[in-house]
């Protein structure tokens, strides 16, 4: 066993042990069985991929069916510690594979019982949800009988709770449904042995914390925790220490590698022409499908409304979409009945659609985070992909905070003047005038018209070959100006803009300053000082979830909040427990303190 030992990768030997030993159980001669462990040996480096964690052979099949043929680093290295049933701590983003290293060793690791849920999976949103349900399903296709259930706000409790009693081994939820469901007793937690938490900063900045808290109460004492997480703020290190035992501790930088197969951009507009270049943008971009990132459901609605009239294929995913149609929705995206998204952040959490090539912010995210998760839309599984970030103006130095946080340049680009689309259109049209030469097929019965007629119009019209194909271009190109020759007076204008409203915003600022100032906090209230300024590009959203994370205060008790350009003022109840006030100073947003004081 020891020369097989030296030379197997250490990560993966407990798991290939047990193989390796009934391999050579049936061997009496000795001879025999050192030959076939050399055999071994040497089939466990040439086929890298799934065989060495020992999974079982329906498995390896499901695998081999989806065609993964080596586990990405995240899989590599979770899947070896989660097999022994540790508890795990992951920081790693969509796109690296953790759904599958997660979901296949504890399907590895149950069976099905009574029916009784054993795993349990706390997802961010709906659409996550359903898509790590699926994920288990398509994995699950090999391991008889395992059944996996996804509940979610916003879809039919009755259902669910028929699906629940008729017996569920993996419930996968949103933290609110899940509370629900284990209230009324419909989600039985005894039996639980896994527990993991996808996305747990996108929990926490949902503000799912408390429920995921009361969650943990009430299962058993003795389960195995996995907690995976794109960054790592301090509240999910203290609820890691808390609730986690000894765990795993992984970090997947590898992000950084796909975060660099997305290729990003900004292009600096003023808001006001914004909807102009998106649609210059869409011209050239040439890709199979794109999700566009505006700030609220009203913009999602107006700018597909204006691409669907500029003969784009465009739906809306946002939360006014009811969540039947955003399946369907997603659907005919994969497929290709729509080429064009526009969504809002929650609405797209999660969303993994290969044919995404390109992701446009349209507006700014509210912080780095969402910007990471924004891009990851695209270069799914290593595929390359493109990022695109409109900023206006005064916007333009958060730029060097993206960049630091993604590891990477991000490029300036210039919205495509009139020379730049037409070269483009006309590239276009070559192209494709070129490849009907490669789809055209002998036995065609139309081309022999069509050739017949080229010939007809040659003789009766004495037309030049020449004379006809242009009028076939011509007639094809249609009705609309083969070459674009609108306005672009503003292109260049921006400039002059970008400078007159850096000055406009700097006087009205100081107005403001001055006017908030004077006003006093109302008599239940006290004013406090933040850390956080417009240089954080803080938004008042971003500090009422702060505070009502930290304090429990709900979002309606926070009072008047003013943000100035290295600070900021907020109103909050008078009589904040001390704790409270420790806690709040250290409080992060932007990635900066709050460091929290009373202000006079
Ligand atoms: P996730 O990070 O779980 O969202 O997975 C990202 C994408 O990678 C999904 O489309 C998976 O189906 C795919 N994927 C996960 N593991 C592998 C693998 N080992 N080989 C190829 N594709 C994978």
């Amino acid at each position: 066993m020891t020369t097989v030992k030296s030379n197997v990768d250490s990560t993966r030997l407990e798991n290939t042990e047990d193989i390796k030993s009934t391999e050579i159980s049936s061997t009496d001669n000795y001879s025999e069985g050192d030959e076939k462990l050399s055999a071994l040996n040497t089939e466990l480096h040439s086929q890298e991929g799934f065989s060495s964690f020992g999974f079982s052979d329906g498995l390896i099949r499901t695998l081999e069916k989806k065609g993964y043929k080596e586990p990405t680093p995240i899989q590599k290295e979770a899947i070896p510690e989660l097999m022994l049933g540790r508890d795990l701590l992951g920081q790693a983003q969509t796109g690296t594979g953790k759904t599958a290293a997660f979901a296949l060793p504890i399907l590895e690791r149950i069976s099905p019982t009574n029916g009784r849920p054993q795993v349990l999976v706390l997802t961010p949103t709906r659409e996550l949800a359903l898509q790590v349900a699926d994920s288990f399903n398509a994995y699950a296709e090999g391991h008889q009988g395992i059944k996996i259930l996804a509940v979610y706000g916003g879809s039919d409790f009755r259902s669910q709770i028929n699906a629940l009693k008729r017996g569920v081994d993996v419930v996968v939820g949103t933290p609110g449904r899940v509370m629900d469901h284990m209230r009324q007793s419909t989600l039985l937690q005894k039996e639980l042995q896994t527990l993991v938490l996808d996305e747990a900063d996108e929990m926490l900045r949902m503000g799912f914390i408390d429920d995921i808290e009361w969650i943990l109460e009430q299962l058993p004492e003795e389960k195995q925790m996995i907690l995976f997480s794109a960054t790592m703020p301090s509240e999910i290190r203290r609820l890691s220490k808390r609730y986690l035992h000894n765990p795993a501790e992984i970090t997947i930088k590898a992000k950084k590698k796909d975060a660099q197969l997305i290729r990003q951009k900004y292009i600096t507009i003023q808001n006001s022409y914004k909807l102009a270049a998106l649609k210059r943008v869409l011209e050239i971009s040439a890709k199979e499908a794109v999700i566009i990132f505006a700030r609220t459901k009203v913009i999602t609605q107006r700018l597909a409304e204006a691409l669907e009239a500029a003969n784009h294929n465009v739906a809306v995913l946002n939360g006014d979409v009811p969540q039947n149609l955003r399946e369907r929705t997603i659907e005919r995206l994969k497929l290709g009945g729509i080429d064009i998204l526009v969504a809002t952040d929650v609405a797209a959490r999660g969303l993994d659609v290969e044919r995404i090539e390109l992701v446009i912010n349209y507006d700014m995210p509210f912080d780095t985070e969402a910007y990471v998760h924004r891009i990851g839309r695209t270069g799914r599984a290593g595929r390359n992909g493109e990022a695109i970030l409109f900023v206006s103006p005064r916007e333009k130095s958060y730029l060097n905070n993206l960049e630091r946080v993604v590891g990477q340049k991000i490029e300036k680009m210039e919205v495509p003047n009139n020379e730049f689309i037409n070269q483009f259109r006309i590239e276009k049209l070559k192209t494709e005038l070129a490849s009907e030469t490669e789809n055209k097929k002998d036995d065609d019965k139309e081309s022999s018209i069509l050739s017949k007629l080229v010939d007809e119009l040659e003789t009766e019209f004495e037309m030049s070959p020449r004379q006809v194909a242009m009028n076939a271009l011509k007639l094809a190109t249609g009705k609309s100006q083969l070459l674009i020759n609108e306005d672009e007076s503003w292109l260049t204008k921006q400039d002059t803009f970008r400078r007159r409203n850096e000055r406009y915003d700097d006087r009205s600022r100081s107005r403001r300053r001055n006017s908030f100032d004077s006003r006093s906090p109302e008599k239940d209230k006290q004013r406090y000082r933040l850390d956080v300024g417009h240089k954080d590009h803080v938004k008042p959203g971003n500090i009422v979830g702060a505070i009502a994370n930290e304090s429990g205060l709900k979002g309606k008790m926070i009072g008047r909040i003013q943000i100035f350009e290295d600070h900021s003022l907020v109103d909050l109840p008078k009589g904040m427990p001390t704790n409270i006030f420790h806690n709040l100073k250290r409080v992060k947003v932007m990635n900066k303190e709050l460091n929290i004081t009373l202000s006079n």
